[in-house]
């Protein structure tokens, strides 16, 4: 999908993203999709060194570090004509599919799909929803660093299953005696509208349980501390809920690459109430347009 494709489609899913808000959430059984056939990787992903480099030196309080749309540039490569030719290791295309915002204002098209959806367990991960290739090289990494501590829950999830997903939540809600208005509030909190999802992306996976104790577990701290040194970042921090209408949510980590998850990192991007990981993406898609 080039990035023109990805704009008029994106276009077309807000809008119906914007009727479905109107129209309501439909009723239906969730169903486990089918993954899809599995080509082959596109792009040569780095492989992992043998010594973890050691934790980044932490920046200063917010006072004194510099604006998002400074602290990026240290990714981003241009030609001798002004055009951005690289975007945190990745070519500008690659980039504006991996690294874009998926909030609760922005939504993917209805139709998006990543092309190149595998079963986890070509990496050595036990789960039943595929996740991109791309992400592969490094997901197999992280789980040898953690001693074959991780398994999927969730990986990628299409749109129509988070509309059914949403949905059912929301049915439960309304069965335990919540009007709609506030079942659709408190389900919000921690599940995406079908559009509004990262999973969509193919590129965010829930690992092991979904949930809150397993930020208190062996695995759950280690992910929280290394994570990022294997291209992943936590989307839901514990106190980013104000910004991103999230619950901290442990278990979700998305794949950025290695570069953007240690600039994140070196930033305290996981105790920091300001900024979220999607303020990262919204400046990086800012110069991509
Ligand atoms: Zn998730």
């Amino acid at each position: 999908m080039t990035r023109r494709h990805f704009l008029a489609t994106m276009a077309a899913g807000l809008g119906s993203a914007a009727a479905l808000a109107v129209t309501g959430c439909r009723q239906e059984v969730a169903t486990r999709p089918a993954p899809p056939p599995a080509p082959a990787d596109r792009l040569g992903v780095r492989q992992p060194t043998a010594t973890p480099e050691p934790a980044p030196a932490r920046a200063g309080s917010a006072s004194e570090r510099l604006p998002i749309a400074r602290l990026i540039l240290k990714g981003i490569e241009w030609d001798r004509a002004g055009s951005v030719v690289k975007v945190f290791g990745f070519d500008p295309e690659t980039a504006w599919e991996v690294l874009f915002p998926v909030t609760k204002t922005q939504a993917l098209p209805a139709d998006y799909a990543p092309r190149d959806l595998v079963s986890p367990s070509t990496y050595g991960v036990p789960g039943g929803q595929p996740v991109r290739a791309i992400l592969g090289a490094d997901l197999a990494a992280m789980q040898r660093a953690s001693g074959d501590a991780l398994s999927i829950v969730s990986g990628y999830r299409p749109y129509q299953y988070q509309a059914d997903l949403f949905d059912r939540y929301v049915a439960e809600q309304m069965a335990a005696g919540l009007d709609r208005n506030t079942a659709v509030e408190r389900v919000s909190r921690s599940s995406a509208l079908p559009g509004h999802s990262e999973h969509q992306l193919g590129l965010a996976i829930d690992l092991n349980s979904v949930e809150d104790d397993f930020a208190d577990t062996r695995t759950g701290r280690w992910l929280y501390q290394e994570a990022w040194r294997y291209g992943f970042a936590l989307s839901y921090t514990p106190r980013g809920e104000a910004r991103t209408g999230y619950q901290y949510e442990p278990w979700h980590y998305r794949w950025i690459g290695r570069p953007l998850a240690q600039l994140l990192a070196e930033q305290g991007y996981l105790e920091d109430g300001e900024r979220t990981p999607a303020d990262y993406y919204e400046a990086i898609r800012s110069l991509l347009v």
